[in-house]
């Protein structure tokens, strides 16, 4: 009996021990990292009150710091020299009965990845929203660990799309013909209400229930990559949901940023280089809450950085990414921010990054972009490789309706935003897309005009930059964001289990719904194999009458591309190309599979068509 009763108390102060510990972050780490100077963050009961040490001359703590909330110590190693495998970190204080110790491991980091590419130009990004867009498993729709129960009625509520449902439908990313999927935040979302989304954080290192396991997320990288599609992770740097274990027991009162009441941002973001802007401006655009429930993070707190950037690194290395999209990029602490880019980049020199910088001026735009001569002026860089191009995006929602031209209505707004590609440092690292979660439906500003779809999506595919879709145009999905976020963010047909109409499958989709697929579909995946498109240079000419010609070219090839933005036929004189024309005589049309005469002094293009032309001699 003695000796159970001598295992049975080993075992209660085994376990009250543990738990003295109750988490650590990151929760394991590699080794061959650049990263090697790592901080623990430790959270347990009074857990600042001990002393920790390592028995282990490779690992060195360079620092113990601690706040003003003693359930926290940050603990800092230098692990440069350190070897793959399990070490214990010793806890200590006066009185040897409190003596415990917790393992850490470090493992074997995946030979090429520091060399991994991130996503560029010669991809296609696939954008959706995880919850919307299919259901692969019924049985984690609701979790007894969040409190958002599954409700497919509410338009804001969770309607258990998940990790499952989008590895179910690789093949049909596939054969659309996108190279990269972009999934808004599949990380812990535990709010009580409108979480689905997933901006609202509330645990960093955990995939949500609702949508599957960490082992699952890595599972669809993997399987992802096997079938040359690559996965970009959305990575909130900005904010956290109010529901984040952290928040809840706030490390430190400057962890974010604290007002004495609600105070939002004023979302002005040109306070952030505006010589002539207030400081209170500018520090409540940076400082101010994105909303409610999400208390804004301060990247300027060194504890708080070095959190997003290991976290951020934790899950490229974790999961094999491709790429992070970083939301509300511009609304973060700027150095912060750039350190955090900076961070990221150091460790994978080949990556991508790109951040929503949702502005309308391309100058703005162009600010934070790497190495911008823009942020130079006043020696800022963010070291962000690839933002958005919102200002083509304004063009391309308002162009297509406009069939009168005028001095600056139409195909003109296109040519306008590309002639100030000076202004970018690298503006074939930009995400060229039309629509995206927040902002209207193509579909719903064409009408549901096919032609439209065509003309727009034509040109995002053979522009520079890198094309992103957002998920159910490419079936002619509409839904009006008057109406609420939930309208552009239906469920995509199909993706449940008694869906009637299945847009997933040639049969299950209707006549239009074909049609739309099929068009991109062909686009897009001739644009897979066309280095030209993905690398080649541009020359585009004034748009005459809702015309606009360019061309993208290389060495070896050259492709015209014509957008007959008028809803009239138009005969366009070909001598005024002869520049990029050549010695080209003729060409195909990749759309239509036509050949095409181009020896003739003219060429004729239908209202509301488009031409991708292969030029031949
Ligand atoms: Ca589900």
């Amino acid at each position: 009996m003695k000796k159970y009763l001598l295992i049975a108390v080993l075992f209660l102060t085994f376990s009250l021990q543990a738990q003295k510990v109750k988490k650590i972050e990151p929760p394991f780490w590699w080794t061959n990292m650049n990263h090697n100077q790592l901080e623990l963050l430790i959270y347990g009961d009074d857990i600042a009150s001990y002393k920790p040490s390592i028995e282990n001359k490779n690992i060195i703590i360079t620092g113990v710091k601690k706040t003003e909330n003693s359930h926290y110590l940050f603990l800092d190693l230098d692990i440069s020299k350190a070897q793959v495998g399990t070490f214990k970190i010793n806890f200590s204080k006066k009185g040897k009965k409190n003596n415990f110790s917790v393992n850490y491991k470090l493992k074997q980091r995946s030979k090429n990845s520091k060399f991994r590419k991130g996503f560029n130009s010669s991809d296609v990004v696939y954008l959706l929203m995880p919850d919307r867009f299919a259901n692969g498993d019924v049985t984690n729709d609701s979790s007894k660990y969040t409190f958002e129960k599954a409700n497919r009625k509410l338009k804001g509520g969770r309607h258990g799309g998940d990790i499952q449902g989008i590895i179910n439908h690789l093949d049909y990313i596939k054969q659309l013909g996108a190279t990269a999927i972009w999934s808004t935040p599949l990380l812990e979302d535990n709010q009580s209400v409108y979480s689905y989304h997933g901006y609202a954080i509330t645990n960093p290192y955990k995939i949500d229930p609702r949508y599957g396991t960490n082992e699952l997320y890595k599972n669809l990288v993997e399987k992802a990559h096997k079938k040359g599609i690559k996965l970009i992770m959305d990575y909130v740097t900005n904010h956290w949901g109010s529901n984040n274990w952290i928040i809840k027991d706030l490390p430190t009162y400057s962890w974010i940023h604290q007002f004495p009441n609600f105070q939002r941002s004023n979302y002005r973001m040109s306070t952030q280089f505006d010589s002539h802007a207030s400081k209170i401006d500018a520090k409540l655009c940076m400082d101010g809450w994105f909303d409610k429930t999400m208390p804004d993070l301060n990247q300027s707190n060194p504890l708080v950085l070095k959190y997003l950037i290991q976290n951020a690194i934790w899950w490229i290395e974790y999961a094999n990414l491709d790429g992070l999209r970083v939301d509300t990029y511009s609304y973060n602490n700027k150095e912060g921010i750039a350190k955090w880019t900076k961070a990221i980049m150091d460790e994978y020199p080949n990556f991508n990054i790109v951040g929503e910088v949702w502005m309308h001026n391309q100058a703005a735009i162009s600010y934070w972009q790497k190495d911008s001569k823009i942020g130079a002026i006043e020696s800022y860089n963010s070291y962000l490789p690839s933002v958005m191009d919102f200002t083509l995006h304004d063009a391309i929602t308002a162009m297509f309706n406009q069939e009168n031209t005028s001095w600056d209505n139409g195909m003109i707004k296109a040519y306008n935003n590309f002639a100030n590609d000076y202004l970018y440092p690298n503006s074939n690292n930009m995400l060229v897309f039309a629509e995206n979660h927040d902002t209207q439906r193509i579909n719903e500003i064409f009408n549901g005009d096919i032609n439209k779809y065509k003309l727009a999506i034509t040109l995002i595919a053979t522009v520079r930059g890198i094309p992103q879709l957002y998920y159910g145009s490419e079936i002619g999905m509409r839904g009006n964001k008057n109406n609420g976020d939930g309208a552009i963010r239906k469920d995509f047909p199909g993706g449940w289990q008694k869906d009637t109409n299945d847009a997933f499958t040639n049969l299950g989709r209707t006549t239009k719904q074909n049609e739309y697929f099929n068009f991109t579909s062909k686009l897009l995946n001739w644009r897979k194999t066309s280095e030209v498109i993905h690398t080649g240079k541009t020359t585009h000419y004034i748009p005459e009458n809702n015309v606009y010609v360019y061309f993208r070219y290389n060495e070896k090839k050259s492709v015209m591309i014509v957008i007959n933005n008028n809803p009239k036929e138009q005969t366009i004189p070909l001598n005024r190309f002869a520049e990029n024309l050549k010695k080209y005589t003729s060409g195909i049309d990749i759309l239509t599979d036509t050949k095409l005469d181009l020896s003739k002094s003219d060429l004729t293009i239908s209202g509301k068509t488009a031409l991708v032309i292969e030029l031949k001699k």
